[in-house]
């Protein structure tokens, strides 16, 4: 079903360098898809190294030069503020563009949009409430930490839920008085191009904000090597962040990797489980599945197996599949179709592998797009693809198990680690549990509701490093230790014994 297209849309997508919107040096454009069609909508420049050049040095002059870096926290606060008050004004709009362009169900975008909003609040707060360590050793010195931006930040995004992870990553870094290079991803460039607007009508100097679109081989690949970047922040597949981190090296750059994701959701027979039922649900088909942290191995403990799995079967049959702009769609149209093809290929290999309960085809009705049913397999083996495997979908592998410990072989079977779902009402076996799986992440009778204070990463394939609270500050800034003796200063004297 096509979806009704958003009023003025831009006659193609531009870059954003040095406070202007321009096209690529060489002209070069790539198209872009509506996912509930695929018919190419929209022309974006497509970024190359000589634009890259040109945006890394914008952001290197404005950090040298211009006032950002060196405005009080406050100044830089307040216009983080107003960023925040311009996207919330603004949501439903970018939930419309965002719709249109990932085929994200509207009312799930709208979420996102505000959770941006909130991102942006968030570091205008922490950044004022920031302190830093000092050290004294009584009667002799006194230290410091004298924090500082780190330079021109390169920040490179994915394309599910892109404005909000934009938002996580640009947030901190501009809090923190940082200069940075953007490079969306190229499925989904369209809600990006807002966020020059919305900088300069907050009061973000020229220079600040730099955006290149444009391909991960050649945009992407250029900015990871820029010898005047010295730090990267990537939130994508595991496999993109190996080649970045093989690429980077030879520049020792800062580097935080947030990458992909296989995360149980382990039911014990003692939680409550229409609450793990609804969980469990929304945990793997809200944002059409294509959520890092979405629980897609659930496993259940056998004596209430066979009841979870027909309820869980039963709602996935429920789950209302369509065009993404009406409120009542809970899934949508994945972002692409060589997404799509990926999705579906997985689909047929799990068919292959284990019980196929509910979906595993395109749901009627939908003949064009990129749609997929809602789709679960049961009594999938630990060693299956669908089981070890990031589909990215809305495919889920459910496992049945008879303890505790063959629960937690099952969790830690993959070689992924972002986030782990427990539901007991044990607490002994929830907190034990908790510290046993192998997960940067994990909640406890509750699905993904995030608390920005904490530290968000994985372990494993998942990722290195965290971001979150205070880890964003650390990683978009230095530490410098400043040292200052209080007595006269004791060297050994060399050269005086002649
Ligand atoms: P991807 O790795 O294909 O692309 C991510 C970004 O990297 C895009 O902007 C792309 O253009 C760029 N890129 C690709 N090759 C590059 C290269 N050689 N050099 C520099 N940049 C390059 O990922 P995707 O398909 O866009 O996103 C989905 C993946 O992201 C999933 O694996 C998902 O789990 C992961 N993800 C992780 C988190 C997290 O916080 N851990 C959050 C969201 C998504």
């Amino acid at each position: 079903m096509p979806q009704p297209t958003p009023d003025h849309l831009p006659d193609r997508i531009q870059h954003f360098i040095d406070g202007a919107f321009v096209d690529s040096v060489d002209g070069a454009t790539f198209d872009v898809l509506n996912p509930t069609t695929n018919e190419v909508y929209i022309q974006a420049a497509s970024g190359q190294q000589a634009d890259i050049d040109l945006a890394a040095a914008a952001a290197r002059r404005a950090f040298t030069e211009g006032p950002w870096p060196k405005l009080l926290p406050r100044a830089r606060s307040r216009v983080l503020h107003r960023i925040a008050d311009l996207i919330e004004e603004q949501d439903e709009r970018l939930a419309e563009l965002e719709t249109w362009d990932t085929g994200l169900p509207i009312t799930q975008a709208l979420g996102q949009a505000r959770r941006a909003a909130e991102n942006f609040r968030f570091f205008a707060d922490l950044t004022v409430a920031q302190r830093d360590d000092t050290y004294k050793v009584p009667g002799r010195q006194v230290n410091y930490v004298n924090r500082k931006p780190k330079g021109v930040a390169g920040l490179i995004t994915p394309w599910n839920t892109p404005f909000m992870l934009e938002s996580w990553k640009l947030a901190p870094a501009l809090a923190t008085g940082n200069t940075v290079v953007l490079k969306p991803a190229e499925f989904t460039p369209l809600s990006a191009s807002l966020w020059a607007g919305i900088f300069r009508a907050a009061g973000v100097p020229d220079g600040v904000f730099n955006l290149v679109n444009g391909l991960g081989e050649t945009a992407g690949d250029a900015l990871v090597k820029h010898p005047d970047v010295p730090l990267i922040s990537f939130t994508g597949e595991s496999r993109t962040g190996q080649v970045i981190f093989a690429n980077a090296a030879p520049y020792l750059k800062g580097l935080s990797m947030e990458l992909g994701g296989k995360s149980p959701a382990v039911v014990f027979a003692d939680a409550d489980l229409e609450a793990a039922l609804d969980a469990t649900v929304f945990g793997v088909f809200s944002l059409n599945g294509e959520r890092c942290t979405a629980g897609s191995r659930v496993l259940v403990e056998r004596s209430v197996y066979d009841e979870f799995v027909s309820a869980y079967a039963e709602r996935a049959r429920n789950v209302v599949v369509g065009d993404p702009s009406d409120p009542a769609t809970e899934v949508g149209a994945l972002v692409h179709p060589e997404h799509y093809e990926k999705v579906l290929g997985y689909v047929e290999i799990g068919k292959g592998e284990a019980r196929l309960v509910a979906g595993g085809e395109r749901p009627a009705g939908l003949e064009d797009g990129n749609y997929v049913q809602p789709t679960v397999f049961a009594d999938v083996k630990p060693e299956a693809r669908i089981f070890q495997e990031e589909i990215f979908g809305p495919v889920v592998a459910i496992t049945p198990f008879d303890s505790d410990e063959e629960a937690l072989e099952l969790a830690n079977g993959v070689k992924y680690g972002l986030a782990a779902y427990i539901w007991t009402n044990d607490l002994r076996r929830a907190h034990t549990f908790a510290q046993n799986v192998e997960a940067g992440m994990v909640w406890l009778n509750s699905n993904n509701v995030r608390d920005l204070r904490t530290p968000f990463g994985g372990v494993k394939a998942s990722g290195l490093g965290h971001e979150g609270g205070y880890r964003s500050i650390d990683f978009y800034t230095d530490q410098q230790a400043v040292h200052i003796s209080l007595t006269d200063a004791h060297s050994p004297r060399f050269g005086t014994s002649k």
